[in-house]
């Protein structure tokens, strides 16, 4: 059988959108459970749209989600180089072929001149119905087509469009696909300066590289009627085709864009992204709290159904589950929600120090200076109260220091005076224990409530409000076990002081 070759492809213009990541992602799942390949291709070959950083971004990307290409710049591989600028001298002779055999010829239009074009009829095409009235090699005499390639002022190559033909392919998702080839137009195949659009790179690429499968975004379908053109000019067999549905805004209106995690406030990148101008700043699922696997799994699920209601699936699991046959074809709603669930599931399985680890710089940049095996116990009792790893802190301060502020209308309900030397006395009692384990702490605080025939409603709810501030926690027993019997007998000090103050 054919060896399974696939590639993410990725123009490095800017940060990888998370629907990149999304085809990264199912190219790696399609060449993992086929013993295949998965390549990284870097897609550079119009140098006026690269953005300096962004290929180390798309690659620090994958590599935090683990899709780690078999083959890339930088990951080896027999098929190299796999940047295309590194590429340019390759192309030159398939151009001259296509041109050799009348499927491709020169164009001397200016941008300028096309964009007059354009301006009278904003459906203008470079094609079958006008390429004749232009300025080309099929339109002008051979001898000024001569002097105007020797020139080399605006000489660019452009697809020879056939007329009449329905130009079809097979889908892997969308099925049978078909072009009605006058609406499709001469396509630039190389530029003045000698280096190829996408159009050709890409179809070149994908026929040196051996690639099975082109697994894709459905943004390219309708490039595709170009590209199957190109393979059937050289006498090459294409590959397959698989488009993915788009990625839709979380009104489900359009595609999702970058700009929409600003408005919508949350990520729309996997990791940060840090530009010049303000407003090209971008926050990352990775700064964000979330836990790659998490993200994967929620991307794994946005455009691709395994046929039933499972939806936590491990990395392994999506591998021997994926079918290219569940992608829907229909665009994918964005529901951050639904990424901010997937990644409570994984929290809540996460080993604590892992977790630890994670949160641990966010800790010392809010002036905690704590072991990393504290921070984990912080975890562990925290990660099933919140979505995401970054709220572990930011709804947990009373592990790292004393409350500021405590829920007034709590202790105004609760809190009476005669309960100020009962607390006072819990506190001393604490203070006394000698070690701070649970089963001591339970019988000194629950011990003297019962002895006292006290309501454990009334005063369990203060000491906690005592110790955290409000009521909203992981237990009572437990936190005060993790912070120190000492440390909770001098909060509960402090709290019976303003408890006494709030209530006067
Ligand atoms: N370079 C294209 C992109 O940036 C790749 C499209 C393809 O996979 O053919 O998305």
């Amino acid at each position: 059988m054919e060896k399974i070759r696939v590639r993410f492809a990725p123009s490095p213009t800017g940060p990888l959108h998370i629907g990149g990541v999304r085809t990264a992602l199912y190219n790696f799942l399609f060449a993992r459970q086929n013993n295949g390949t998965f390549i990284l291709r870097i897609e550079d070959t119009d140098q006026n749209r690269l953005v300096p950083g962004a290929e180390a971004y798309i690659i620090e990307s994958l590599t935090w989600f683990g899709l780690i290409p078999d083959e890339g710049p930088g990951f080896g591989g027999n098929c190299g180089p796999y940047r295309q600028s590194e590429r340019k001298a390759l192309y030159k002779q398939y151009v001259d072929k296509l041109i050799a055999d009348g499927n491709a010829y020169y164009a001397f239009d200016t941008a300028d001149e096309l964009e007059a074009m354009r301006e009278i009829d904003e459906t203008f095409k470079y094609g079958i119905h006008s390429r004749m009235s232009l300025k080309n090699s099929l339109s002008l005499s051979a001898g000024l087509v001569e002097k105007l390639i020797k020139s080399g002022e605006n000489v660019a190559v452009r697809i020879k469009i056939p007329a009449n033909e329905s130009i079809s392919f097979f889908d892997e998702v969308r099925g049978h696909v078909a072009f009605d080839s006058n609406e499709l137009d001469d396509k630039v195949i190389m530029k003045g300066d000698g280096m190829p659009t996408y159009h050709m790179a890409n179809i070149v690429d994908d026929h040196l590289m051996k690639i099975s499968h082109v697994i894709r975004g459905e943004e390219w379908l309708s490039s595709t009627a170009h590209h199957v053109l190109l393979y059937r000019f050289f006498g090459w067999e294409a590959p397959k085709f698989a488009h993915l549905p788009l990625i839709l805004k979380p009104t489900g209106n359009g595609k999702l864009s970058k700009r929409d995690g600003a408005k919508f406030g949350f990520p729309v990148f996997p990791i940060s992204w840090d530009s010049e101008h303000e407003e090209d700043n971008f926050t990352g699922f990775r700064e964000d709290g979330y836990m790659p696997e998490a993200v994967l799994n929620f991307l794994a699920m946005l455009g691709w159904s395994p046929g039933n209601d499972q939806e936590i699936f491990s990395i392994e699991e999506l591998i021997k589950t994926f079918r290219m046959e569940k992608i829907v074809k229909s665009g994918a709603r964005f529901d951050i929600d639904k990424a901010r669930w997937f990644n409570q599931q994984y929290l809540i399985q996460a080993d604590n120090l892992k977790l630890a680890y994670m949160i641990q710089n966010q800790a010392i940049d809010d002036g905690y200076h704590v072991a990393v095996e504290y921070l984990a116990e912080v975890c562990a009792l925290m990660k099933e109260r919140v979505h995401k790893a970054d709220e572990i802190i930011k709804n947990s301060r009373f592990f790292f220091e004393a409350p500021n502020f405590y829920d007034e209308e709590t202790i105004k309900k609760k809190f009476s005076l005669e309960q100020v030397d009962h607390l006072l006395e819990i506190a001393d009692k604490l203070n006394n224990l000698k070690s701070s384990d649970l089963p001591q702490i339970e019988i000194t605080i629950k011990g003297y409530i019962i002895e006292r025939s006290l309501k454990m409603g009334e005063i369990m709810p203060i000491i906690r409000i005592a110790i955290s501030g409000s009521m909203q926690g992981p237990d009572l027993i437990q936190t005060i076990a993790l912070i120190g019997t000492n440390e909770a007998a001098s909060r509960l000090k402090t709290g019976v002081e303003r408890f006494k103050s709030i209530k006067i």
